[in-house]
């Protein structure tokens, strides 16, 4: 049957999911941690990957397999897998691919805590990571990569800088030498951008944020857009182009094409010994947040767009971020790689620095002060004394983060609502 091309609305709604006759209309949740068969032969078919299902739910789950292919189909990828959270995605994502020796070139502007994996606890592991700013010149670039180098990282919007990365000059160096370009869609979402598009080659989600949208299941996706032809620099991917020990022998391209290999691998080795699994309940939550992800998106993006104007223009502000702002420095890219809108989350600093942060952020009511960002409550954050207390001043300034940054992330309340408590904080100091 030809496939019918869906558009990103349908298939936040219906994607991953065709129920045949009499099966529930929404997805099951299969709460079970193993599966039965009839013979211990056709089990052991399960364990060599000669045959595809499940058999412990450390490795593959139903309900977490119908929700990755939910997010599959949104970001217009050939293979995805859900894992407990966007740290693990992240981990997976570059561990998947490089190993003690190996080499990666990330952005400086990204998330915190992925920041902090890669510069401390995968360094712990043998792996060297060179941070480039999301600004480095084709040039710049160049100089970052080195013979063992294995991939390329970045954000398509960073949390909290709100950098936008040009995604199509990362892939075109990333693609000279011969590794594929990881992107961390979490803020845009595929609702807003798809980084394949763009010729990344493959995307990992916080689900925890907009995809879930509530706050409610902490979750992280991998999708692998099936094109980064892995045979041809097989010297740089041994684990996918050599047999596997641990699986007698199969080796991933040649099993499961170039379509199939990545994910398969990183199911097959890294969720069986490390188990970063999500669960089926979290699974669920998930994808049901995902039935409306593109109506909150459109929602979130107005509120944010409404609120920088509004802070733009505010005597007690001394600077905004916004991507969609016009006259923001990244928003000729956000027009190319987002024209429909970018995220619902504003940067700003007010004056008189720090003090007068603390007090702006305690005297608001409906904005509330957490870690969690992206969901459909107002929130936010004072990333220098939380998220990125880790990093020294010259760090945090490299990653984007001025002391003084205030992250406001827009719900999806009415937007007058939120100006009118934002006022009433400003007031206060
Ligand atoms: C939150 C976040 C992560 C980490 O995800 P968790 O689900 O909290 O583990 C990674 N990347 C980005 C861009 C994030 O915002």
């Amino acid at each position: 049957m030809a496939e019918i091309k869906r558009s990103i609305e349908t298939l936040c709604v219906q994607g991953g999911y065709s129920p045949k006759n009499g099966e529930p209309r929404q997805i099951p949740i299969i709460q079970s941690t193993t599966f039965k068969y009839a013979t211990s032969e056709d089990m052991g078919k399960l364990f060599d990957l000669e045959a595809s299902g499940y058999f412990y739910s450390r490795l593959q789950n139903p309900t977490c397999d119908t929700v990755a292919a939910r997010i599959c189909a949104l970001e217009g990828g050939s293979a995805a897998m859900l894992t407990s959270s966007g740290q693990a995605a992240n981990f997976f994502a570059v561990f998947n691919i490089a190993s003690a020796g190996d080499h990666v070139v990330a952005s400086s502007a990204i998330y915190g805590g992925t920041y902090n994996l890669f510069a401390v606890t995968m360094k712990r592991m043998g792996i060297d990571f060179t941070f480039v700013s999301p600004d480095a010149s084709e040039e710049e670039l160049e100089a970052a990569f080195r013979p063992e180098t294995k991939a390329v990282f970045g954000e398509t919007i960073a949390n909290p800088a709100l950098t936008v990365l040009d995604i199509e000059l990362f892939a075109k160096v990333a693609h000279r030498h011969g590794v594929p370009l990881i992107i961390d869609n979490t803020f845009a979402t595929p609702v807003n951008c798809r980084p394949f598009e763009w010729g990344a080659d493959i995307v990992t989600h916080s689900t925890t944020k907009y995809m879930d949208g509530h706050g409610s299941a902490v979750g992280g996706c991998i999708v692998d857009s099936g094109r980064f032809d892995w045979t041809k620099s097989a010297e740089k991917f041994p684990g996918l182009c050599t047999p596997d020990d641990s699986y007698h022998g199969i080796t991933y391209v040649e099993r499961f094409g170039i379509e199939g290999a990545y994910i398969t691998k990183a199911t097959a080795q890294l969720m069986r010994d490390f188990g970063c699994t999500q669960s089926p309940q979290s699974a669920f939550i998930l994808g049901l947040g995902l039935e409306s992800l593109h109506v909150r998106m459109e929602r979130h993006c107005e509120n944010a767009l409404a609120i920088a104007k509004h802070l733009a223009a505010h005597e007690k502000v001394e600077w905004v971020t916004y991507p969609g702002l016009e006259g923001d420095k990244y928003y000729h890219l956000a027009e190319k790689y987002m024209p429909n809108g970018t995220c619902g989350v504003v940067s700003f600093g007010v004056k008189g620095g720090r003090a007068a942060a603390e007090k702006f952020m305690k005297a608001l009511t409906l904005g509330a002060i957490e870690t969690h960002v992206a969901d459909a409550r107002t929130c936010c954050l004072h990333p220098a004394s939380a998220t990125h207390r880790q990093m020294n001043d010259d760090e945090l300034r490299a990653a984007g983060v001025s002391p003084d940054l205030i992250r406001y992330s827009c719900g999806i309340e009415n937007k007058d609502d939120l100006i009118a408590d934002i006022d009433a904080a400003l007031a206060s100091i």
